[in-house]
């Protein structure tokens, strides 16, 4: 068995689940950290598996760049060479090379664009994404899409959305004949030393994060699972179109994207309920892209099962803490003499441990601990505030906001 997705309790439109992927196992709903270049900035694999991070993600299009996929491969893969035995997931790359890339020139064969780095010319088709993304090894991979811009006109998000489901099939179709030329699939077994989650202290209300099981060996038939991709901009019957259409060609889960693309919150929100109730349900859903601590909270209970968002280690790198009483910007002089911890409700290591002085400290000398420690806090807040969502899901509660997820406990 190569991937497989258990609804193991709902309450409401939310779902507990479990994805089963090669590289053991992730519960949902799952808040993925982005590991864009092999790396989540400014956290170690080992500290990623004391938070009890079960699943990262990696940026196909930067990894292209750098090192280079054929680099990865030769390697091992992406799993071997980052030293990382858990879940991993790779974007298509194509929406980097819509947001990234001012001179793209899109085509039905796929998309020709300059890297950012330094200005040479590259090519992504379905075909090469696919290619690309087999060779890093990630257990679940994503079909080559275009990014709908926002605002666009309707003939526009029709044409794109078209695009998309001819580029769906295109995936699909060279998926199917290349998924055993996966890295791991001829491995006899894990050979990358894993540690347990650690003991760090837990929001109190909730049980010790339960440990991940040791991924099962990779064998000879073990796969990498490819998701579709749902487009049709901010068209509710373009989105309920693009959807069964997708179903159609057929995956074993679904993505939303072209959201969080500068639309109103509220228009996010529609567009998600809109496209959700055509999504099977026994499918794992992936709305791409969100997002804040409030946000994430508010799509699992409408049903989505795993979200990525590069907010909270890019917040953390400036300063910018999420915390159970509202954002902390720690670069304020208010912050200076002040003894008490980061969040009196988190029990991640930087709270338990250093003072809001101290941490102001830090980033306002510019310590390269201050966005190790930032980063920490600010992923363990998001992994936190996921389990305590999955633990009201199991217990069949309705969650119905952040600060009720962070609420203390009954006396
Ligand atoms: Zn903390």
């Amino acid at each position: 068995m190569s991937f497989e997705f258990r609804v193991e309790a709902t309450a409401g439109c939310a779902r507990k689940g479990r994805l089963i992927t090669p590289h053991g196992e992730v519960e949902t709903p799952v808040f993925m950290p982005v590991g864009t270049l092999a790396s989540v900035k400014g956290a170690s694999q080992d500290i990623l598996e004391d938070l009890g991070v079960q699943i990262l993600l990696g940026n196909t299009y930067h990894l292209y760049l750098r090192p280079g996929i054929e680099q990865v491969r030769k390697l091992g893969g992406l799993h071997r060479f980052m030293s990382w035995n858990r879940a991993i997931l790779t974007d298509s790359g194509g929406f980097q090379v819509f947001s990234l890339n001012d001179l793209r020139k899109v085509t039905e064969e796929g998309v020709m664009f300059r890297s950012h780095l330094d200005g040479s010319s590259h090519f992504f088709s379905p075909e090469s994404a696919m290619e690309a993304q087999i060779g890093l090894g990630a257990d679940i991979i994503m079909a080559f899409d275009e990014c709908t811009e926002h605002p666009a006109s309707g003939e526009r998000v029709r044409q794109s959305m078209e695009l998309t489901l001819r580029w769906a099939e295109r995936s699909k179709r060279y998926f199917e004949a290349h998924k055993h030329e996966v890295p791991w699939a001829n491995h006899a077994g894990p050979d990358i030393p894993s540690r347990q989650p650690g003991e760090a202290r837990r929001l109190a209300k909730l049980p010790s994060a339960e440990p991940a099981r040791r991924p099962a060996p990779t064998s000879a038939d073990a796969t990498q699972a490819l998701f579709g991709i749902v487009q049709g901009g901010m068209d509710p019957a373009l989105r309920q179109e693009s959807a069964q259409r997708t179903i159609e060609t057929g995956f074993p889960g679904y993505a939303i994207g072209g959201l969080s693309v500068g639309e109103p919150r509220a228009l996010t929100r529609e567009i998600v309920e809109a496209t959700i109730q055509h999504l099977p349900a026994d499918k794992p859903r992936y709305l791409m892209g969100v997002g804040t601590p409030e946000e994430i909270v508010e799509y699992a209970t409408l049903g989505i099962d795993m979200m990525d968002c590069v907010l909270p280690t890019r917040a953390a790198r400036h300063g910018l803490l999420f915390t159970s009483e509202g954002k902390v910007s720690i670069k304020q002089a208010r912050y200076a003499g002040d003894q008490g911890p980061l969040d009196p409700r988190c029990g991640c290591r930087v709270c338990v441990r250093y003072s809001r002085a101290y941490l102001r400290h830090l980033y306002a000398s510019n310590e390269v601990l201050a966005q190790v420690l930032n980063t920490i806090h600010n992923l363990s807040f998001y992994l936190d505030t996921m389990r305590a969502v999955r633990h009201s899901i199991e217990l069949g509660e309705k969650v119905r906001s952040l600060s009720e997820v962070w609420s203390p406990p009954e006396p």
